[in-house]
């Protein structure tokens, strides 16, 4: 390999920040390369376009004044960033040998192939943990009730003044209860055991809520559905399973959110001396994208467990390309 094969930028990732990333750098003429990432199941479904895949409707993105299909906004960054001429490349990235030297970084992808580059941008995403029942999954691509982000979907019309369930323990289960009552009739928190994780501040605040119920020691073990006057299939109820009497009953819910927390996707950076939290998420430098590695950036979900949302991944895409610009700039390879 020699130096006209190193490329200015590669992007691993094609969710909203990874997309927005190349339509930034691809404007700014850092010919960027971008591994879209192959279908997969670790530990719940990763799909090329990313987490908005599982989703049929997006209400919160600025500009789609109707909503629009996760599918169909995701083919629509996809197209914005072939159009300033991004490559695509449908393979994933399964190990990375970042340099100290400054020197290009290797990246060993998934058809055996590697790839140099000055400048990485790690878009991976966090992947949202399920349950892993074929009907869970089945209903939530279908738009039929499921859903493992309350702040994303919890306001939909189909599930204002329903009851909805709620599946964790820990702070994300409360709060996106607590967010959920704002909208259903009940809300009920299945726990699989006799205690939450949740700090207490946060379990007082929903407990605090005159709809909201606790169901402990039960966890769901199928999602069961209805046909609707449209020929749609819509939840119906879950049915549950008593973790101590092994006992099982249906609950009728109008909703279902799953918030036993979020997978990272940096098992494949675990070794290339990248900084992550205890949850493993990447660490950055405030207000910036860059890592501790010189040349290496990440942006979206992959290094964010507060807000994971698209509006903000797509913005972390933006900053992550414009700091590859400038510190590529500043080394006269930009
Ligand atoms: P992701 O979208 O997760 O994309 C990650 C990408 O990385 C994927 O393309 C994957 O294939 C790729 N990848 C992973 N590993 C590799 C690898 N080793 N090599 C190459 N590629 C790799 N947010 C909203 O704002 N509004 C909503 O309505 C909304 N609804 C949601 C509904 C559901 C059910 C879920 C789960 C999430 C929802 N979200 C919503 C959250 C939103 O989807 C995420 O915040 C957003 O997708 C994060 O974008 P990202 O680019 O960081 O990562």
């Amino acid at each position: 390999m020699n130096d006209n094969d190193v490329k200015k930028l590669v992007i691993i990732g094609s969710g909203p920040a990874g997309w927005t990333a190349a339509i930034y750098a691809a404007r700014a003429s850092l010919d960027p390369v971008v591994y879209v990432g192959v279908p997969k199941q670790d530990p719940g479904p990763i799909l090329p376009g990313g987490q908005l895949m599982l989703t049929t409707d997006v209400e919160n993105y600025p500009g789609f004044p109707d909503g629009v299909a996760g599918p169909e906004m995701m083919a629509g960054f996809q197209q914005q960033a072939e159009r300033f001429g991004t490559q695509i490349v449908g393979e994933d990235v399964e190990r990375v040998e970042f340099s100290r030297d400054g020197s290009p970084h290797t990246l060993h992808i998934s058809d055996g192939t590697s790839v140099r580059a000055h400048a990485v941008i790690i878009a991976t995403g966090a992947t949202a943990n399920w349950l892993g029942l074929e009907s869970e999954l089945r209903l939530a691509t279908a738009g039929g009730g499921v859903s493992a982000c309350a702040v994303c979907d919890g306001a939909l019309p189909m599930f204002r003044d329903q009851p909805m369930a709620v599946v964790g323990g820990g702070d994300t289960a409360m709060e996106e209860a607590n967010y959920l009552t704002k909208f259903a009739s009940t809300v009920y928190i299945i726990h699989r055991r006799d205690a939450f994780r949740a700090s207490k501040t946060m379990q007082e605040r929903l407990l605090a809520k005159d709809n909201a119920e606790v169901l402990w020691n039960k966890t769901v073990v199928d999602v069961l559905s209805r046909t609707d006057d449209m020929g749609a299939e819509k939840i119906r109820a879950v049915l549950l399973e008593d973790t101590v009497t092994g006992e099982q009953s249906e609950l009728e819910v109008g909703g279902l959110f799953i918030a036993i927390g979020h997978t990272p996707a940096t098992r494949f950076l675990r070794e290339s001396g990248l900084e992550f939290d205890d949850a493993g998420y990447i660490e950055l430098g405030s207000r910036s994208s860059r890592t501790n590695i010189a040349g290496v950036y990440a942006a979206g979900d992959v290094a964010d467990a507060t807000y994971r949302q698209a509006v903000t991944a797509a913005g972390m895409g933006c900053q992550a390309a414009l700091d590859a610009e400038h510190d590529l700039g500043a080394r006269g390879l930009a």
